[in-house]
Order: structure tokens, then sequence, then C-alpha cells
């Protein structure tokens, strides 16, 4: 194999992923060695550009010359766990220490159609180069910190432009789902002055093509767009492009997240992709009683989603503390503090208060409820439905009274309820 060796364009500052030991371990599998093989995997895509950029990487992307086959046989000589995660693309899952990281060969496309590609086998890292969607995102950086730009990625990156290598409309058509990437990684990264307006053009011109893309691919592009920090502002760029109405028909405008995100920033409360999610639904989500969310989420998220959508509009930032204990102790602190901030979101209310109150649940711990069945049997009920009737009409008293008494009084209204009966 022939390799190209264009200069570095820069070297950067190495990141701790960088002189982690199982990355290590890693590069040195790959590369056969040290010396002067280094340059025979190198560490892409986010990676590269968070670290250029001094923000928190999350997941390590490893390009490399060697096929598929070389890898495998290369980690398994080393000892390394390797999953054959998409052989036929030339994407290998090596995992250490349950740390997971995509080698993929380098690679060109032959063939597109919006959807899938069909793709090539190649040595020469400018071809995998010229495939990658955003110049920021083609950025190659080698273990010793040598940084291989053949677009010009890391000036755009450090000036916040998102641009796409080569033509927008062409690389679009290639994969629609590049739309909602361009999107998801200016809400990151780009100066809001600074957004391509010709990228725009072309996600307009082709904004019904995301329908054919498959619901799990525009789902987790869209789970991670309402991660980000300014996703109320992504969201309202999308919406003026068409971009929001064909991922979401269902979608009710931006403006409850806008509060919302707005009040997460005040309260340093974590972004929450489903919260927010639930803030663009609203009751839009709930059909006939039913909830349909036209998502394809785990089944945790879609009922957390779908509770959300519908919360209980008495549970805000002036809800006094003891209906917050009650509602914690019927639902769970997390949908109580959600339900306060999309509350708060609607109806916009003062974020002192919402502050206070997202304390006050913070703080509640709240006792077991101290009966049994058996209690009730050793008072002469049967076995039977009677008795859950019984028990939970206690709980209510219970809950009623602020959780405040103890095992002997819950004893004592047991007994005067089943002697009324
Ligand atoms: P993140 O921090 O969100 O993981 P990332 O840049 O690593 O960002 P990934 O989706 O993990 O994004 O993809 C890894 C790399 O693969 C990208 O940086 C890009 O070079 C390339 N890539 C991924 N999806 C596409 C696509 N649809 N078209 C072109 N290149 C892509
Ligand atoms: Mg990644």
């Amino acid at each position: 194999m022939t390799v190209d060796l264009p200069q570095p364009r820069a070297q950067i500052s190495r990141a701790a992923f960088m002189d982690a030991p199982e990355t290590l371990k890693l590069m040195m599998a790959l590369c056969g060695g040290v010396g002067d093989k280094t340059d025979e995997a190198r560490f892409v895509g986010g990676c590269v550009r968070d670290t250029v950029l001094n923000v928190k990487t999350y997941d390590i992307d490893i390009a490399t010359i060697h096929t598929p086959d070389v890898v495998m046989a290369r980690l398994k000589a080393n000892g390394i766990k390797a999953i054959p995660t998409g052989i036929e693309h030339g994407t290998v899952t090596a995992v250490i220490d349950d740390h997971p990281f995509e080698i993929t060969t380098l690679r060109r496309d032959i063939e597109t159609d919006g959807r899938h590609a069909t793709v090539a086998f190649t040595d020469r890292w400018e071809e995998d180069a010229a495939r990658r969607d955003f110049t920021m995102n083609a950025l190659y950086c080698t273990i010793q910190g040598d940084v291989y730009d053949y677009f010009g990625g890391l000036e755009d990156a450090r000036a916040g432009r998102v641009k796409f290598i080569r033509d927008p409309g062409e690389r679009i058509r290639e994969d629609y789902l590049r739309i909602l990437r361009f999107y998801r990684f200016s809400a990151r990264f780009s100066d809001p002055q600074k957004m391509d307006g010709e990228a725009r053009r072309q996600c307009r011109a082709h904004a019904e093509e995301l329908k054919s893309i498959s619901v799990e691919r525009i789902q987790s592009e869209l789970i991670k767009i309402l991660a980000t920090p300014r996703a109320a502002w992504i969201w309202q760029m999308m919406t003026e492009d068409g971009i929001a109405h064909v991922i979401l028909p269902m979608g009710q405008g931006t403006d409850v997240l806008q509060a919302l995100v707005k009040t997460e920033e005040l309260l340093d409360a974590p972004a929450d992709p489903i919260r927010r999610l639930a803030a663009l639904l609203g009751e839009s989500a709930t059909q006939d009683g039913k909830c349909k969310t036209g998502l394809k989420l785990s089944n945790a998220d879609q009922n957390r989603l779908c509770r959300l959508v519908s919360i209980d509009p008495e549970l805000n930032a002036t809800t006094p503390e003891h209906q917050l204990r009650a509602a914690v102790y019927r639902n769970d602190p997390d949908y109580v503090r959600s339900a306060v901030l999309l509350n708060a979101a609607k109806t916009a209310h003062d974020p002192f208060h919402v502050r206070k109150t997202i304390e006050a649940i913070n703080k509640i711990r709240l006792p077991a409820f101290p009966l049994t069945g058996k209690d009730a049997i050793e008072q002469g009920l049967k076995p039977g439905p009677e008795i859950g009737d019984v028990l939970s009409r206690v709980e209510d008293w219970w809950i009623a009274q602020d959780f405040l008494p103890g095992r002997m009084e819950a004893l004592k209204k047991l007994k005067t309820l089943i002697d009324q009966n």
C-alpha cells in the first residue's frame, strides 16, 4: 500500500484521551509498534475537532489505512476485544476496559442515493476526508499530535463556521441526514452570524427528502440537537427553514422550548432532550386519550415523554410544599421537577420561585408507608382485593396528613376503616 503523507498542518495540545493507557495500547496495536509507523492510524472527526476547540469530547473515532481483516487480526494479536460492527463498511469496534473505540478503514463513496452509500476502501487519507460532511469534521491527528487538515477545517472550526466539504447541495443529495447534521453542528459550533446561507438554502430546498430517512436516524439527530445548549435557537432556524415541521409534524412552535432552555440555564439544570421534546410537543401528542409521538424511542423514554406532554398544571412554581411532597410520593422527583419546569416555561413564572420550588423538591425525603397487607389480615380481613382497597384509603389519609402519622396511628386508622365497613 502507498500512503500519502502531506506535511502536518499543525500541532495541537494533547487531549487527555490521547495519553490514556487504553488509547496508547490501541494505537500501538494498529500502528504495529512505534517509530515511523505512527501514521497508519489517526484520530478523526469529533475527537480531533473537540480537542482543537478545547471542548469535552465524547467518543473516539479512529481512521486507518488497514483493511478491517488486518484491524481485527492486529487487535486480537494484542489481546484487545474486537467487534466487527460494520465490516462491509469498514468499521470495527475495539473495546478496552469497557471503553469503545470505532476504527474505520479509509474509504471513499462509490455510489450514493441520499440514504445509503456504497463504499470502497482506499489508502489515501485525502479521499477519506473528502467523503466526510464538514471541514471541521475532517481533521485527523496522529498519536503524536500532528494534525492533518485537507479542507481548511482548522480555520473553520476556530472561526465558528460549519462548512460542507465541496458543494452543499451535492453533499446533501448524497445523504439527506446531513441536513440535520448541519443544524446539529451549527448549534454546537456556529457563530450565529456565520451560518452558511447557501447551506441553509440547500437544506430548505431538500427538507422534504428527510421523509425518506428512517425514523431511527432522524430521531437520533433530533435528540442530539435538543441536547445542545442552543437547542431553542437552532430549532427556530430549523422552523424558519422548513425542517422542523418535516421531522416533528406535531411540534407546536418554539416558544415553550425557548422559555424552558432559559429557565434551565438560570437554574443550572442539565439539558434534558426528552423534557425539551415535551416542550415542543405539548398536548398535541395526546390523541383520543392516547399518547402518540410518531417516534420510536426506547420504552423508558417514550413513557417519560408521554407523562411529560400531559403534565398536571397544578404542579408549578407556586405549589405549596406539602402538595409537592404528595406529588413526589405518587410520582417521582424527576416527574415533579420536570412538571414545574415545563409549567413555568408555559406560564412565564418568575425564575426565583422556580428555583426555590426545585430546591424544595430536591430536598424531599419521604418515609415508606408504614403498613402492609399483613397488618390488614391481622385485623381480621381475608386475603383479597378488599385489603388493597382499605390500605390505599389509609395511604390517602396518611398522604393528606403530610406523611406525619407513624405506624401506631396508621394501624388505628386501619382499624377504624375496617370497623366502619
Ligand atoms: P459527535 O461529537 O457528535 O460524536 P462527530 O463529528 O464525532 O461528532 P459522528 O456522528 O460521531 O460525529 O461521526 C464521526 C465522523 O464521521 C464525523 O466527524 C464525520 O467526519 C463522519 N460522518 C458521520 N456521519 C456522516 C455523514 N452522514 N456524512 C459524512 N460524514 C459523516
Ligand atoms: Mg463521534
